[in-house]
């Protein structure tokens, strides 16, 4: 460990007990910040845990839709996004007023919105869902009708595995889970014949026909615990290969092709941190309308589950 990285550590643990403050980090973020972090774990996992905690000064190393949701989940406390500028570019492929706009064209069905958006957004839907629960809420509302947003391969997954109803999918992507290919995956297979293949939802269809199990960041970690394998090619975002290997060292893990990386899940350092500790910036503001509303839509997800 360099002098400048114990150093910080040390004085991010007193300014964490000093300010009576916690440490959320996702499952992506740089193995740094998973070191240093009170809780790991996916987006809405992170959010719930906020909701349970008696300190009132949360720290949430992700990007801003998670600290968000933290906020809606938890409006009376603090909330800090270290960087303002680590957004997510798939939340941001989808505005409310295209929500709206979808909402009049196709009038009584219902919007289910993926937890990867604004709190805008969520705060126009019907329902929330995760990548692990997608499938259940889309089956168990009582819509025949549905917009899902705004994950295309997300949504593809649902429709596949829902085909009783008629699911209008949102266009929009993630560019990190977008980049693994067929090849990619053939190759992977070629060097590890005998691996399970662990797909999260946002990759390709292509990819998740193909895959062993597709599954959220936390099935994941499920199954590679579960598992008989010894062997796993993990089509995800790196860090996460990262957190599987430390979880489990006698098993072995490789990103389905050339590790990808979420560019703004890596914008918080150990100096941003430190930074976010020591002046409580940035904190996350939301209108009080749009709290109660999107708690509403992620509320709700649980009754369909
Ligand atoms: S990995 Fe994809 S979905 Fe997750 S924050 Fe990055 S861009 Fe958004």
């Amino acid at each position: 460990m360099s002098i400048n990285r114990e150093v910080l550590n040390a004085e991010i643990q007193r300014l964490k007990k000093e300010k009576g403050a916690v440490i959320l980090a996702h499952n992506y973020q740089i193995p740094d910040i998973q070191n240093v972090a009170d809780y790991l774990g996916d987006s809405l996992e992170l959010s719930r845990i906020s909701a349970k905690l008696v300190e009132k000064l949360i720290i949430f190393c992700g990007v801003k839709f998670m600290a968000e949701t933290a906020k809606i989940l938890s409006p009376q406390k603090r909330i800090i996004l270290p960087v303002l500028e680590a957004g997510c570019p798939l939340a941001d492929t989808i505005e409310p007023e295209e929500v709206e706009e979808l909402k009049k064209k196709h009038p009584g069905a219902w919007v289910v919105s993926y937890v990867n958006t604004a709190a805008s957004v969520k705060a126009l839907s019907d329902v929330c869902c995760t990548s692990s629960n997608a499938i259940q809420v889309v089956r168990g509302i009582p819509a025949k009708k549905v917009i899902f947003v705004p994950d295309k391969n997300l949504g593809w997954w649902v429709k596949k595995n829902v085909p009783e109803k008629e699911i209008i999918v949102w266009q929009g992507f993630c560019y990190v889970h977008e980049q693994f290919t067929l090849k990619d995956l053939e190759e992977a297979k070629k060097n590890f014949p005998e691996a399970e293949v662990l797909a999260h939802p946002e990759c390709r269809s292509e990819i998740l026909e193909k895959a062993d199990y597709v599954v959220s960041t936390a099935g994941m970690l499920k199954r590679a615990k579960e598992s008989g394998a010894k062997v796993f090619i993990i089509g995800t975002e790196e860090a996460l290969v990262y957190r599987l290997q430390k979880e489990n060292p006698q098993k072995e893990f490789y990103s389905l092709g050339t590790a990808r990386t979420c560019i703004n899940m890596k914008k918080t350092t150990l100096n941003e941190l430190h930074r976010a500790l020591s002046h409580e910036i940035y904190e996350i503001e939301l209108d009080e309308q749009i709290i109660k509303q999107a708690k509403t839509a992620l509320e709700r997800m649980v009754e369909y589950i």
